[in-house]
C-alpha cells in the first residue's frame, strides 16, 4: 500500500452535464467543500463514463467539462486543497480497467442493479455495447486506482461500491498470496516492538473471531503510526488482519451522503431533465423570474383564499432556505391568506440570491480566464497521475506483466 493512508482518501467524480443546478450544489458540492478539509481527495471529471452513453454525440462532451469544472470551482472547491482533474488526462484509468477486466466475472457485470434499469430508462439509445456494460468496472478501476479508502455517495450507487470491493477482494485474493506470508507475518508483527505486536494480535482476533470492525478500524490505525517497519511488511499486516495474503487493493467504503433536499420550482425533484431547476450560476434576474413564476398551492386562486404549505413547492423551498421564524410566518400567513404568495417568495429569491453572492464572485475569475482552468486541469492531472502510478506498479508487478 506504499506510504498510502486509504482511510484518509476520497474520490468521487461526476460525469460532464454541462452547467450544474442548484440540487446538485446542495446534494455534492457543498459536501466536497467539506470534506476536502478533512480528507486527502481526489475530484475527477468523469468524460469517459460520459461517451458509455453518448458515444454517439459526444459533440457536447468538451464544452460540458469546462462549464461544470467552473461550477465546481464557483461552489468552493479549491484546486489548492483538493486534486481536480479530467479521467481521459490520466490513461492509467484505462490501463487498470483493462488489468480488472481480466479478473472480473460478467455475472457481476450483468447483474449490477443500473445495467438494465439504465437500458430500460434510456431506451432510445443502443447500450447493448461492451463499454456500457463494463461501465461500473470503469468506476471500480476510479476508486482502487487512488487505493482511495471513502467513497461519497448517494444510496442508489453504493451497488457500485459493493462491486468494487468484491473486486479488490478478488485481487488481493489471487494475487496478494506469497510464499511464506505468514511466516513474514509473524516476523513483521515482532518487529512493532512488544507492546504494539500484543496490541496488534489482539484487536485481529478480535476482528477474525467476533467480526468488529472497530478492532479492524484500531489496527488499521495503529500500523498506519508504526515507523519501525517497510512498507512491504506494512501491506502484509495490513492483509493478515483478515486472514489473506497482502492487501493490495484496499476496499473502498461508501461515504453515504443525503440525498439532495432541494426540490425543483414544481415540487419534482430538481433536475435539468424536467426543466424544474434554478442554475448555480443563475443571473439574480433569473432566479427572480423563475421563483416568482413558480406554481403555488392550487387551492389558493384568488390572494384572500386560504392556502396549505404542505401542498406548496414554494414552502420547500423555505425548508431549506429559511429560519424558524420566517417558516412561522408563512404557514400563519398563509392559512390565514395574511400573506400573498409573492410576499412569501420574497424571503426565498433574497435566499438563493445571497447564497449565490459567492459563487458568482468566484466564477468571474474563471470565466474570463480559461487558462487559469486549463493550469489548475494540468497540475491536477500530474497529482492524479503520480498517485496512479504507484498503484500501476504494484498491479502490473501482481499480474506478472514487468519486463526490467
Ligand atoms: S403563501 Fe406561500 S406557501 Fe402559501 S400557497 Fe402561497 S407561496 Fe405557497
Amino acid at each position: 500500500m506504499g506510504s498510502v493512508d486509504s482511510q484518509q482518501r476520497v474520490l468521487s467524480g461526476m460525469r460532464p452535464t454541462g452547467r450544474l443546478h442548484l440540487g446538485h450544489y446542495h446534494g455534492v458540492l457543498k459536501n466536497w467543500v467539506k470534506l476536502q478539509h478533512e480528507f486527502e481527495c481526489f475530484f475527477f471529471v468523469a468524460d469517459w463514463h460520459a461517451l458509455t452513453t453518448s458515444y454517439d454525440d459526444p459533440s457536447q462532451i468538451r464544452e460540458n467539462v469546462w462549464e461544470m469544472l467552473i461550477d465546481w470551482l464557483a461552489a468552493g472547491v479549491n484546486p489548492g486543497s483538493a486534486t481536480l482533474f479530467v479521467q481521459s488526462q490520466v490513461p492509467e484509468h484505462a490501463e487498470l480497467h483493462l488489468l480488472l477486466s481480466m479478473i472480473t466475472p460478467l455475472g457481476w457485470l450483468e447483474r449490477a442493479p443500473t445495467y438494465k434499469d439504465q437500458q430500460d430508462k434510456l431506451r432510445e439509445k443502443d447500450l447493448a455495447t461492451y463499454g456500457f456494460l463494463g461501465y461500473p468496472l470503469l468506476q471500480s478501476a476510479d476508486i482502487l486506482l487512488y487505493r482511495a479508502g471513502k467513497v461519497p455517495v448517494g444510496a442508489d450507487q453504493v451497488s457500485h461500491v459493493e462491486i468494487t470491493r468484491e473486486i479488490a477482494r478478488r485481487f488481493n485474493h489471487l494475487y496478494g498470496r506469497e510464499p511464506g506470508f505468514e511466516e513474514q507475518a509473524e516476523a513483521a508483527i515482532v518487529k512493532m516492538g512488544k507492546k504494539n505486536a500484543r496490541l496488534y494480535r489482539s484487536l485481529k482476533r478480535r476482528y477474525q473471531e467476533e467480526g468488529d470492525m472497530e478492532a479492524l478500524e484500531t489496527a488499521r490505525a495503529l500500523l498506519g503510526e508504526q515507523q519501525n517497519i517497510s512498507l512491504g511488511d506494512r501491506e502484509r499486516l495490513y492483509g493478515y488482519i483478515e486472514g489473506g495474503g497482502k492487501v493490495l487493493l484496499p476496499e473502498p467504503q461508501a461515504l453515504l451522503t443525503d440525498a439532495s433536499k432541494m426540490p425543483g420550482l414544481d415540487g419534482q425533484k430538481m433536475s435539468k431533465s424536467y426543466g424544474n431547476f434554478i442554475g448555480l450560476r443563475e443571473s439574480p434576474d433569473t432566479v427572480e423570474q423563475k421563483v416568482r413564476t413558480m406554481p403555488t398551492d392550487p387551492q389558493r386562486v384568488r390572494r384572500t383564499d386560504p392556502g396549505e404549505p404542505e401542498k406548496c413547492p414554494v414552502w420547500e423551498f423555505h425548508k431549506v432556505y429559511s429560519d424558524e421564524a420566517t417558516r412561522e410566518w408563512v404557514q400563519t400567513g398563509c392559512r390565514s391568506a395574511g400573506i400573498g404568495c409573492l410576499d412569501c417568495k420574497k424571503p426565498v429569491i433574497d435566499a438563493i440570491v445571497e447564497e449565490q453572492r459567492p459563487l458568482h464572485e468566484r466564477a468571474r475569475e474563471y470565466e474570463s480566464s480559461p487558462d487559469l482552468i486549463h493550469a489548475i486541469i494540468q497540475e491536477g492531472a500530474d497529482q492524479a497521475r503520480d498517485a496512479a502510478r504507484d498503484t500501476l506498479e504494484e498491479v502490473r508487478e501482481a499480474m506478472g506483466v514487468v519486463y526490467r
